[in-house]
């Protein structure tokens, strides 16, 4: 296609119908698997400025039948795409809140808030609201240790319906974090507006904190404006102690990134929390 000079395209090239039937196998992967529940949820620790874990986020993982193990930037955009991301969305919620449950039987686990990722399509659907209470109550989860992460692509297109199913899931406890914070538009009277909880330090501001002042200065704005707004605020992708000791210093005392743990399986995360009780 290049050969064809400086933005020519060629409709049907065979680059593009390779990329028209790679997508729609994918879609169709997503779907069977779905079915066939060969998607999984990790999870990665979060803790304060004591070291102690507070709570989890959990991130979906696709085992794929021939390519194995499918991160969620190479599938959850085409899932949105194709609307999959509903029964996706719905599947992970119910799998989150099952797990929660059962966390208030142990002492290690009692007291965790799990973090769930909910997508811009799943947060529109009309019935967002009715799902979310119908699993907590199905599952026995503590809706007060279930945290929603939304960003703030998905805040644009109706303010005010987002504004009014939080405050719906608000009411029974439920806690809201605004991922990615400071890579999108948001402005800073919708955030105002907002019934949320957290604001998550985006991880491409943590990687060169301590090289970059820009992302320095964005990072302690970050936590300026949380402070000011009476939301507290957490630090993602931190990596290296000094991050941490610098984060910290700006105020930010909460933390997730491969520095405490990287994302693992339920089994792993709970063998994890022995090991560190034990030490
Ligand atoms: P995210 O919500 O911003 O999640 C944080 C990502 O940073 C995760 O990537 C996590 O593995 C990674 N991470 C954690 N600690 C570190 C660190 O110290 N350094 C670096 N470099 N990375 C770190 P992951 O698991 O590949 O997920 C990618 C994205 O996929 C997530 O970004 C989220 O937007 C989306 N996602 C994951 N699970 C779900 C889900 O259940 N539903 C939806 N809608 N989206 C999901
Ligand atoms: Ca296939
Ligand atoms: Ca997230
Ligand atoms: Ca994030």
């Amino acid at each position: 296609a290049k050969s064809a000079g400086r933005n020519t395209y060629r409709f049907f090239n065979p680059e593009m119908q390779t990329k028209v039937m790679e997508y729609a196998e994918f879609a169709n992967d997503i779907r069977s698997s779905i079915q066939n529940k060969d998607f999984l949820l990790y999870y990665q620790v979060q803790v304060n400025h004591h070291g102690e874990r507070v709570g989890t986020e959990a991130l979906l993982r696709w085992m794929h039948p021939v390519k194995g193990m499918v991160r969620p930037d190479e599938f959850i955009p085409i899932a949105e795409e194709t609307g999959l991301i509903i029964p996706l969305g719905d599947w992970v919620l119910v799998e989150a809140c099952q797990v929660l449950a059962g966390w208030a039987a142990h002492t290690l686990t009692q007291g965790l808030t799990l973090a769930v990722n909910i997508s811009a399509h799943q947060l529109r659907t009309h019935d967002f609201v009715e799902k979310v209470k119908s699993t907590i109550s199905k599952t026995g989860a503590d809706p007060s240790k279930l945290k929603l992460e939304i960003t703030e692509s998905m805040l644009l297109d109706d303010i005010d319906d987002t504004i009014e199913k939080m405050r719906a899931l608000q009411a029974i406890g439920v806690t809201f974090a605004l991922d990615d914070f400071g890579t999108g538009y948001s402005s800073l009277s919708y955030l105002k507006r907002l019934p949320l909880d957290q604001l998550k330090i985006d991880k491409t501001f943590v990687r060169d904190l301590l090289t970059d002042t820009q992302d320095a200065d964005i990072a302690s704005t970050i936590v300026s404006l949380a402070k000011s707004l009476h939301l507290s605020v957490i630090a993602e992708g931190v990596e290296q102690e000094d991050q941490r000791i610098l984060l910290a210093s700006y105020g930010c005392l909460l933390y997730q990134g491969y520095l405490f743990g990287r994302p693992v399986s339920l089994k792993e995360f709970m063998a994890s929390l022995e090991t560190f009780e034990n030490q």
